[in-house]
């Protein structure tokens, strides 16, 4: 659990003029000086400098020997279930409670989904779960570390050890992220990140894949440019997908990773900012952000659950929250309520279902400020408390 610091007294503010959204990066004069360079001088010769300097400063960062610029968070999970060689008949284990890509990337290749059950306080995979999913058809997990929460990755690779399954972590949203003094991305296989507007750092669009494996680096370093060979121009061994990483948003994601401890400081105060205001409510009205031991999550977006004794429905308390000019998040539905599998299999995973349609991202931009978050949990806390009648 994170540990609730002193808060100070900030005065009231009154409904902001526009609406308070729910993400928004921090730009200063480094990422302009980076883009301006790139634009003006990132061809040619230079042409992906940033993409080399991106690929490096990340790699060190998290802790791993490669890392790889690719065009979305998507395309690195992609591009790892190819370089898995997972394949038609196959079956790979994600969680229920997850964003769409996870099963998405598992169909691309022609495997089947397996949908599992989360721990409802971390919000992310249930090991027990994912030993009651294994088949002789189980050739890989894919742990979700949800917004920025983790896994509890220990007793994951323990079980894919114990079975020969290979993992690869969605630690997409999880840039900063430390669980047992391993960063996010480095305990599986493989690790994903993205860099999409709204995480943690942007590229705009854009993602990466990290792993400590030289012959997956270089197969990856073909896979992502259509399967090309790495002597002959123009020749292409295999069928391959265009993800590289253009020099241009490098240039952004560079700027961006030099700053990322900056960036996860600023996301754990807003956490703190809530969490000063909102911890002393019940625990059957609201939980939220969970931190294991030993371990620091980068509070990418601050959550709330509803508990069963809320006197709102989710719904109802974001269309008030919206009155009041808060934008707010519900979290991704079970990808097994969603048309392309409801009806068709079967699933029992209460906790998913519980956490997905009762979880509502906070307004959690870098740029927030304390008055804002004052404002924000003082009408949360209103809401959930409000007397009957
Ligand atoms: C952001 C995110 C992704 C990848 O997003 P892209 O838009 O493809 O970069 C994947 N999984 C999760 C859980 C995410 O939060």
């Amino acid at each position: 659990m994170i540990k609730k610091t002193k808060s100070k007294k900030v005065k009231p503010i009154d409904k902001p003029d526009k609406l308070v959204l729910t993400a928004g990066p921090s730009i200063t004069e480094r990422e302009r000086t980076y883009v301006e360079d790139a634009v003006l001088n990132g061809w040619n010769f230079n042409m992906d400098d940033y993409v080399v300097k991106f690929e490096k400063t990340l790699a060190n960062y998290v802790g791993v020997k490669h890392c790889l610029g690719l065009t979305k968070g998507t395309h690195a999970l992609h591009l790892a279930l190819a370089l898995f060689n997972i394949k038609p008949g196959d079956e790979v284990i994600i969680p229920d409670m997850t964003y769409v890509a996870c099963s998405n990337v598992v169909e691309y290749t022609g495997a089947k989904p397996v949908f599992v059950d989360i721990d409802p306080v971390t919000w992310c995979i249930d090991p027990d779960a994912i030993k009651k999913a294994i088949t002789p058809k189980t050739r890989a997990i894919m742990p979700v570390w949800m917004y920025g929460s983790s896994p509890r990755m220990e007793e994951i690779m323990d079980i894919a050890n114990k079975h020969n399954l290979l993992v690869v972590e969605d630690s997409c949203p999880a840039l900063g992220t430390i669980y047992k003094n391993k960063k996010a991305g480095t305990w599986g296989h493989i690790g994903t990140f993205s860099f999409q507007g709204a995480k943690i750092a942007v590229m705009g669009e854009g993602g990466a894949l990290v792993t400590n494996s030289q012959e997956w680096d270089e197969r990856a370093r073909s896979l992502y440019d259509h399967g090309k060979d790495s002597k002959k121009q123009f020749w292409h061994n295999e069928i391959g997908f265009m993800y590289e990483l253009s020099n241009l948003q490098a240039a952004l994601g560079l700027a961006q990773v030099e700053r990322i401890e900056e960036l996860v400081a600023k996301k754990r105060q807003i956490f703190q900012w809530y969490w000063q205001r909102l911890s002393d409510l019940p625990r059957n009205l609201i939980t939220m952000n969970y931190e294991h031991k030993n371990s620091r999550v980068n509070c990418w977006m601050t959550s709330i659950i509803l508990g069963k004794k809320s006197p709102l429905q989710r719904d109802e308390l974001r269309r008030a929250l919206k009155e009041r000019n808060i934008d707010t998040r519900q979290f991704f539905y079970p990808i097994s309520m969603l048309p392309m599998y409801a009806g068709k299999i079967k699933v029992n995973n209460p906790n998913a279902y519980y956490v997905s349609l009762n979880g509502i991202n906070l307004p959690s931009g870098v740029m927030l400020t304390e008055e804002q978050v004052d404002y924000i949990a003082r009408n949360v806390k209103e809401l959930l408390t409000r007397k009957a009648g």
